[in-house]
């Protein structure tokens, strides 16, 4: 049986260990969370994390080199970024627009009497922007600070690109590194099963079933929206922009989207989703190295789709009405707090935060999702890789495509 498969098949026994686990007694379900679940699944977070710092160093690195000439970069890059941000300003009209539509917090009564939330401080954003240039790179890697790294990465890479001959030794350096990691990442995921299991049976079994039923219109706005966008806009945008059948891209794609499913992590599932969009997808290794980790980095859209109708919700709740500006504000704000948005589990929940505070709304209101939204966060990571693969996808093939039209003129 392929990986997949015992992935797929490892979610839905985890979901019925976990609704299991929500009608046995406390006794019973509590050691078996923290002594069982709990831990193989960190195992497996652990062991998929070990190795995501050399994959985006290793990787980015070889990428750039690879591009040959370092012009290209500049192109590539703007035509990533501009991809990632258009996709997730439609992300957030669609979020925005199915919250208002079905009106998630008049359903059923909330308590905010008692709600009650710490915000955590969210990164100043102008911080992060200044900081994308680390001081010290061994720090940077040594806090797994993902912009910082891919920063000094490119400059590795382009400098190898300009020395090419001169410096061939530690190119072939590099390119070890890299099979040594791609080995690894295939005895990793091997694991990924018993992990996927852990996960998800821990996470249902945490929410409980209550709260996951008090939530339920919340959580179905939020994963219409994630359906909507991921059929419609990445299925368009691969359709008429990459040229492909979208259906057989998601076929290809599925692998990692179970992974991260699993993890929760656009970052731990770095090094699954790059071998599978080179592999299964045919994405050039050089644009995969370079587009995959930024998008997993600042590219988010299953969590603005997220923090978008948490917004109109916690409005809804609390019955205050939002004019045009503050939705305005929302798209704004919402945007740059994905691109803050760590590629880590609950990361996005955190910059919520930042979101209602931008427009007046009581930040407590975040006490009511964070329950069920480690669920939400399982589904919104697998929408957010898809967002960075379908980047890739179709910037490789413009690549390609070029390639082919210029050796057809020249020859
Ligand atoms: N867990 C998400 C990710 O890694 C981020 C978030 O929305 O919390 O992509």
């Amino acid at each position: 049986m392929n990986l997949t498969k015992q992935i797929l098949i490892a979610l839905i026994l985890g979901v019925i260990v976990g609704i299991g686990l929500t009608f046995a007694p406390d006794n019973f379900s509590s050691p078996i969370d923290t002594y069982f679940l709990t831990p193989v699944g960190e195992i497996f977070l652990n062991l998929i994390m070990m190795i995501v710092v050399p994959v985006v160093f290793v990787s980015i690195v070889l990428g750039t080199a690879g591009l040959g000439d370092p012009s290209k970069l500049g192109s590539i890059g703007a035509k990533t970024i501009s991809f990632y941000l258009v996709t997730t300003a439609v992300a957030l009209f669609i979020g925005l627009g199915l919250a208002f539509l079905l009106q998630p917090g008049q359903e059923g009564v909330f308590d905010v009497e008692s709600a009650d939330y710490q915000a955590e401080e969210a990164p100043p954003i102008m911080e992060t922007f200044v900081n994308i240039i680390p001081e010290n790179p061994v720090a940077a890697m040594a806090n797994a600070d993902m912009l910082q790294i891919i920063a000094f990465a490119l400059f590795i890479g382009v400098a190898m690109a300009f020395l090419g001959e001169k410096v061939s030794g530690i190119h072939r350096l590099f390119e070890q590194a890299n099979d040594i990691i791609i080995w690894l990442v295939n005895i990793v995921m091997m694991t990924a099963p018993y992990g996927a299991f852990a996960l998800i049976a821990s996470a249902i079994a945490n929410a409980g079933l209550d709260a996951i039923g008090s939530m339920a219109m919340y959580m179905i706005t939020v994963i219409l929206g994630l359906i909507v966008h991921g059929a419609v806009t990445y299925s368009t945008a691969i359709w008429t922009l990459g040229k492909a059948n979208p259906l057989k891209f998601y076929k290809g794609f599925i692998p990692a989207m179970s992974v991260a499913f699993s993890t929760a992590s656009s970052s731990g599932t770095l090094p699954v989703s790059m071998k599978t969009a080179q592999e299964n997808l045919g994405v050039k290794k050089s644009i995969s190295s370079f587009v995959q980790p930024l998008g997993a980095t600042i590219n988010m859209d299953g969590t603005a789709i997220m923090q978008a109708v948490a917004t109109v919700f916690i409005a809804q709740v609390y019955a205050i009405s939002l004019d045009f500006t503050d939705i305005l504000m929302v798209v704004l704000t919402a945007t740059l707090a994905s691109i803050g948005t760590a590629g880590v589990p609950g990361v996005g929940l955190i910059m919520l935060a930042m979101v209602l505070n931008q427009i007046g709304l009581p930040v407590e209101g975040i006490a009511l999702i964070v329950g069920v939204d480690r669920i939400l966060d399982m589904l919104r990571t697998a929408l957010n890789i898809t967002g960075d693969a379908s980047a890739a996808y179709i910037i490789s093939e413009s690549e390609r495509r070029k390639e082919e039209k210029s050796a057809n003129t020249t020859g």
